[in-house]
Formats: C-alpha cells, sequence, structure tokens
C-alpha cells in the first residue's frame, strides 16, 4: 500500500507480527523497540519489500520518544500508519506487594501502557495527514479486570477512553483511530500464563478451544488501519475468540 508505518514493540510478538503483516502489503515500517536491538534487527532482516528501518526509545522517557518518532518520520517521509502495541504486563497482587512494591507496579505500567502511547501520539500526529491511522493495543482486561495486574487493566481500559477521544478530536482531520482487544495470544507476555496446565485452562475459555497466533492478530491490526476501515473510528474490536460466550 506504500504507506509509513510506525509500529511500538515491533521486535517481537504481536508488533513484529504487524511489522511482517504492513510490509508484506506494501508499506515501509519503523520496527520501535526499546532493549533487543538484535530482534529488532533480525525482523527488519526478514521483512519484504524495502525502505523499513530500527528505531529506538524507552517507552516511559519523553525526550527518547519524541528522538524516536521524528527518526521513523524523517526516514519514512512522515507517519500514515501509527500502532501503539508496546506494553507491559507484570504482576502485582494486592495481598502480596508491599506498599512501595504496589505504588511502583502502577507508576511503571502505566508509564510504559498508557502515558507512553499517548505521547508517541502527541508526537507522530505532527508527521500525520488525512487519511491518517492510529490503531491501539488495548486488551480483553481491559473490560473483565485483571485480578493479577490491576495496573495492567486499569492501563488498557484507559486505553480505550483515549481512542475514543483521539477518535473524536483527528475525526474532522481525516484520521481515524481505533482499538483492538486481544484475548490470550502466543507471545512472550502471554508464556507464563500458557505454560503447564495454564494452556488448556486458557484455550477452554474460547469456544474455539485454542487461543491466538500473533498473525491473527496482525491482520485484524492491519484491516484497522486500512483505508477502508475509516468508518470504524472509534471502534474497540474485540478479538478473543468469543471467549465471551463461554463466561
Ligand atoms: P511481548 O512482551 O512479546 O511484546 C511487548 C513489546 O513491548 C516488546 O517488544 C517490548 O520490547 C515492548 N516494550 C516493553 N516495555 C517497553 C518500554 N519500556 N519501552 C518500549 N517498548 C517496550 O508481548 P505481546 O503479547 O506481543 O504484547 C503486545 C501488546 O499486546 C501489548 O500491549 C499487550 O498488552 C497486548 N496484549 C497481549 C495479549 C497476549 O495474550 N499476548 C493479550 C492482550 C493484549
Amino acid at each position: 500500500m506504500n504507506r509509513s508505518v510506525l509500529v511500538t514493540g515491533a521486535s517481537r510478538g504481536i508488533g513484529a507480527a504487524a511489522a511482517r503483516a504492513f510490509a508484506a502489503a506494501g508499506d515501509r515500517v519503523a520496527i520501535h523497540y526499546s532493549a533487543s536491538a538484535d530482534s529488532a534487527a533480525q525482523v527488519l532482516k526478514e521483512l519484504p519489500g524495502s525502505g523499513h528501518l530500527t528505531v529506538q526509545a524507552d517507552l516511559a522517557d519523553p525526550a527518547a520518544i519524541e528522538a524516536m518518532v521524528s527518526d521513523a518520520a524523517t526516514a519514512l517521509g512522515g507517519i500514515d500508519v501509527l500502532v501503539n502495541n508496546a506494553g507491559i504486563y507484570h504482576p502485582h497482587r494486592i495481598r502480596e506487594t508491599t506498599y512501595a512494591e504496589w505504588q511502583q507496579a502502577w507508576a511503571d505500567t502505566l508509564a510504559v501502557n498508557l502515558v507512553g502511547p499517548s505521547n508517541v501520539t502527541w508526537c507522530a500526529v505532527r508527521h500525520m495527514s488525512r487519511g491518517g491511522r492510529i490503531v491501539n493495543v488495548s486488551s480483553r482486561g481491559a473490560f473483565r479486570g485483571e485480578p493479577n495486574q490491576p495496573a495492567y487493566g486499569a492501563s488498557k481500559a484507559a486505553i480505550v477512553s483515549f481512542t475514543q477521544s483521539l477518535a473524536r478530536a483527528l475525526g474532522p482531520e481525516g484520521i481515524a483511530v481505533t482499538a483492538i482487544a486481544p484475548g490470550w495470544t502466543v507471545t512472550d507476555m502471554a508464556a507464563v500464563n500458557l505454560a503447564g496446565d495454564g494452556y488448556d485452562r486458557r484455550r477452554l475459555e474460547s469456544p474455539l478451544e485454542r487461543v491466538a497466533d500473533p498473525s491473527e492478530v496482525a491482520a485484524a491490526i492491519l484491516y484497522l488501519a486500512s483505508r477502508e476501515a475509516e468508518f470504524a473510528t472509534g471502534t474497540v474490536l474485540d478479538f478473543n475468540g468469543g471467549s465471551y460466550l463461554r463466561m
């Protein structure tokens, strides 16, 4: 499609799958990473097409984000699509954490999962024009709660509201903003929960009796970012294998 795409957290998991999907569709992709330069370089090497690059920033660092988005926009000649995918998911059970640990978990999680994407978006829209697309990666946990990671659930619920606000703010400029709320997907983030008998428990939440592959989530992100999906602006796509039907 020959668009300029920035995907955060694209060195692995859903972000890497999204980078592959956009590149396969003919787009140029900036593969954002935080610490894993080697993995990002590997994703870059494997992408079809040309004009792709890697860009680095810790999403908890607003100055690094500004420089990263500027690097991506300069190399790609603007930004047509932003995928706010990077995120963290660290357990912090209310009965099992100290008060200090609890505060740290909230600060870290909100910094990367909420304030980070909001800062990336602020910077990216300055390089985006009519026809632009923003896809935010939320989670099923936004709607069901996350008993062991309450800050994660709250951050993903806030991403839904952020999506709606930005859809209203940017709609008159012809920029559509959507979110996807995946269920269990086979990535490093879900590895602990999908290990051992956890896998069977989680796959049976879905009537399909399986969890998602990152490529499936990536295909849905590609659709939400497409020109044809403009009228879906403000939408949060449930992508959890129909798991609500078994609850
Ligand atoms: P993952 O852990 O494989 O990938 C997360 C990415 O975020 C990595 O590339 C990581 O480097 C990046 N990241 C983490 N901290 C960062 C920081 N401080 N600065 C910059 N980048 C940082 O997990 P994933 O499953 O591919 O997660 C992608 C998105 O999907 C996340 O937003 C996650 O919350 C969401 N999600 C995942 C699942 C699932 O079951 N895997 C379900 C629902 C939602």
